[in-house]
């Protein structure tokens, strides 16, 4: 019996390359899908690039006029966080995950309209 060594496998995932740049894609990112419609979808309903990273995803946003020039990007994971985060900082900021920024210490809380009672 003779022994083989083993070959070399690539293990490459389609969504590694960018369908746009050719560079490198985050894969395993994604947009809201009406976000991601409003950005990459034509009006015969096909995307031009089916995996985009996310630069080219800002970049084609922005060229289209789904965002303004002020937007600012989150970048955030869905799950699989395995550290705990902290919800405050040295400055005493807290950290506001539905606005996905730090709240400044003295910044006044949202304050709720309505009837109360
Ligand atoms: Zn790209």
């Amino acid at each position: 019996m003779t022994f083989a060594p083993p070959t070399l496998v690539t293990l490459g995932h389609p969504e590694e390359v960018c369908g746009r740049c050719g560079g490198p894609n985050l894969w395993s990112w994604h947009a809201p899908s009406p976000l991601w419609n409003a950005v990459m979808r034509r009006a015969d309903g096909t995307d031009e690039w089916q995996i985009v990273c996310p630069q080219c995803f800002a970049e084609l946003a922005a060229a289209k006029g789904v965002i303004d020039a002020m937007t600012v990007w989150c970048l955030r994971p869905d799950s699989g966080v395995i550290v705990d985060l902290p919800s405050t900082d040295a400055d005493g900021r807290r950290w506001d995950p539905e606005r996905c920024l730090w709240r400044d210490a003295y910044e006044v809380p949202t304050i709720f309209e309505g009837t109360v009672g």
